[in-house]
C-alpha cells in the first residue's frame, strides 16, 4: 500500500518535472532560452541532495526520486535541447552545469575554514555532509559530461539505423545512458554515502520506469504539440562531437551560431545555411511552407529625424515584438539592415498570411517612433510549392510582392493572387 502510494507519487513527480521543463523548452523563443537552462540548473543541488540521503520503497526496490526521476529527466531535457536546437546550444548547459558543480563543489570545501558561530542551538552545518555532498558533486558532475554528449552522439548514431524513429531512438538512449550512469553513479554512492548495495537494482529499475514515462509524454509532445518538424540532423557523428566539445573551427562556429548582434535574431548567413532544408523538410512531408519577408516603412526617415541610435532601439522593438508572435517553429532572421525574414514550416499560404496580418498589426499598435508616431511594416509573402521549391525562388516571389505591398501604401501584407489582399 504504501509501496503503492509511493511510486504514485514518483510518477506524478516525474509527470510534472515533464510538463514544466517541456513547457519552458516549447515557448523557449517567447520567454527566452535562459529560463529553460536556469530551472534546468537550479534543480542540480536538489537532486544529489535527494540522491544522497532520500530513499523510499516501491514494489520494485527502495529507489531515490532524485537520481531516478530527476536526474534522469535533465537528461532527457538535454537531450530534447539538442533535438530542438544543436550541438552549439546543448554545449551551454553540458558546460555550465559541470562547471558550476566544480565551483560548488570548490565553495563547499572553502566554508569548512570559516569560524562560526552557532545562532540557535542544534542548528549548526553539518560539514562532513557537506563534503560528502563535495565528492559526490564532483562525480556526478563528471558523469553528468559524460552521459550528456554520450546520449547526443548514441542518438545520433541510431539514427543510421531507426532514420524515422525518434521516439524509439529516445528511449533507446534513455536506457543505455542512465544504466551507464547508474553503474557509475551508484559505485560513488556506495563509497562516499554508504547506501547499500541493494538501492542498486531499486535504481536502476526506477530510471528505466522513469524513462518509459518520458519516452510517453516525448512521444505525445512530438506528435500532438509539436508534430513532426524535423528532428534529423544530416551532419556527421564526427562534427557533433567536435561541437559539443568546442573543438570546431571559430570560424565555423561563427556561421552556425550566427546572431545578429544589435537584435539578438539569427543573421543571414544563418538564414542561408537553415531555410533551404527547413523548406526541404516540408516538402518532404507532402506540407507546405511558407516565407514572410518584411521591411520597415520609411525607416531611413526615422534616422534622420532621430539618430541612428534611436534607429536602432527602433529595430530593436520590432524584432522583440516579431519574436512573441511567431510560433516555436518558425525562424525568424535578420535579412539586411531594416528587412526580417521569418521561415514557418509546415504552414501553408492562408495561414503564413495570417500571421503575417498579425505581425504586421501587432508591429503598428505597438512600435512607436520616440514621439509617439507608430512604426509600420510591409510583408510580401510566398509559399512551397505553390510559388516555388527552393528557398530562394521563394523568397524572390515573396521580394516582389513586398515591393508591391511598398507601392500599395505600405503598412500592408501581399500574397499571392488567390488570396484577398489581407490589412
Ligand atoms: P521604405 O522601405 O518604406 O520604402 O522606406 P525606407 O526609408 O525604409 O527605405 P529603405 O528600406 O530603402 O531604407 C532603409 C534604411 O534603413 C536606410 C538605412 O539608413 C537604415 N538602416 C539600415 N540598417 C540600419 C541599422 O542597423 N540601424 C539603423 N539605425 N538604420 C539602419
Ligand atoms: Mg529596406
Ligand atoms: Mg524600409
Amino acid at each position: 500500500m504504501m509501496e503503492t502510494l509511493n511510486l504514485l507519487l514518483f510518477a506524478i513527480e516525474a509527470v510534472g518535472y515533464f510538463a514544466l521543463m517541456v513547457t519552458l523548452l516549447h515557448f523557449r523563443h517567447r520567454l527566452g532560452l535562459g529560463m529553460f537552462l536556469t530551472a534546468l540548473g537550479v534543480m542540480h543541488f536538489m537532486e544529489t541532495y535527494l540522491a544522497a540521503v532520500f530513499y523510499v520503497p516501491v514494489p520494485f526496490g527502495i529507489v531515490s526520486p532524485g537520481s531516478s526521476v530527476f536526474f534522469a529527466g535533465k537528461l532527457m531535457m538535454i537531450l530534447m535541447l539538442y533535438l530542438h536546437e544543436d550541438a552549439a546550444v546543448v554545449r551551454q548547459p553540458i558546460y555550465g552545469l559541470f562547471l558550476g558543480n566544480l565551483l560548488t563543489a570548490a565553495i563547499a570545501w572553502l566554508l569548512q575554514w570559516h569560524s562560526i558561530i552557532e545562532i540557535s542551538a542544534g542548528k549548526a552545518p553539518n560539514f562532513d555532509f557537506l563534503n560528502e555532498m563535495g565528492g559526490l558533486m564532483m562525480w556526478g558532475t563528471a558523469l553528468l559530461y559524460l552521459d550528456s554528449i554520450g546520449i547526443i552522439l548514441l542518438y545520433e548514431r541510431l539514427g543510421r539505423v531507426f532514420k524515422r524513429k525518434i521516439v524509439l531512438r529516445f528511449m533507446i538512449c534513455g536506457f543505455v545512458m542512465l544504466t551507464f550512469d547508474q553503474v557509475g553513479f551508484f559505485g560513488a554512492l556506495y563509497y562516499f554515502v554508504g547506501v547499500p548495495a541493494a538501492a542498486f537494482w531499486g535504481g536502476w529499475k526506477a530510471k528505466m520506469f522513469a524513462v518509459c514515462i518520458y519516452t510517453v509524454l516525448f512521444a505525445i509532445y512530438e506528435r500532438w504539440i509539436r508534430r513532426g518538424v524535423s528532428t534529423m540532423s544530416a551532419r556527421p557523428v564526427g562534427d557533433i562531437f567536435h561541437d559539443l566539445t568546442f573543438r570546431e573551427r571559430y570560424n565555423d562556429l561563427l556561421s552556425r551560431t550566427g546572431r545578429d548582434v544589435l537584435t539578438g535574431l539569427y543573421d543571414r548567413a544563418r538564414m542561408e545555411i537553415e531555410a533551404p532544408t527547413m523548406i526541404w523538410d516540408s516538402l518532404k512531408q507532402g506540407q507546405c511552407a511558407t516565407v514572410l519577408i518584411l521591411d520597415v516603412d520609411h525607416f531611413k526617415d526615422v534616422n534622420d529625424q532621430f539618430g541612428h541610435l534611436q534607429g536602432d532601439e527602433v529595430l530593436k522593438a520590432i524584432a522583440a515584438r516579431l519574436g512573441t508572435i511567431l510560433r516555436a517553429s518558425d525562424r525568424m532572421f535578420r535579412f539586411g539592415g531594416e528587412e526580417f525574414v521569418a521561415v514557418c514550416p509546415v504552414t501553408d499560404h492562408a495561414e503564413g498570411a495570417r500571421l503575417a496580418e498579425r505581425l504586421r498589426w501587432t508591429i503598428a499598435n505597438s512600435v512607436s517612433t520616440p514621439d509617439g508616431r507608430p512604426v509600420t511594416v510591409s510583408i510580401g509573402l510566398a509559399s512551397a510549392d505553390e510559388d516555388g521549391v527552393s528557398f530562394t525562388t521563394v523568397l524572390s516571389v515573396a521580394d516582389e510582392r513586398l515591393y508591391q505591398a511598398k507601392k500599395n501604401g505600405r503598412n500592408c501584407v501581399i500574397g499571392g493572387s488567390r488570396l484577398a489582399e489581407v490589412g
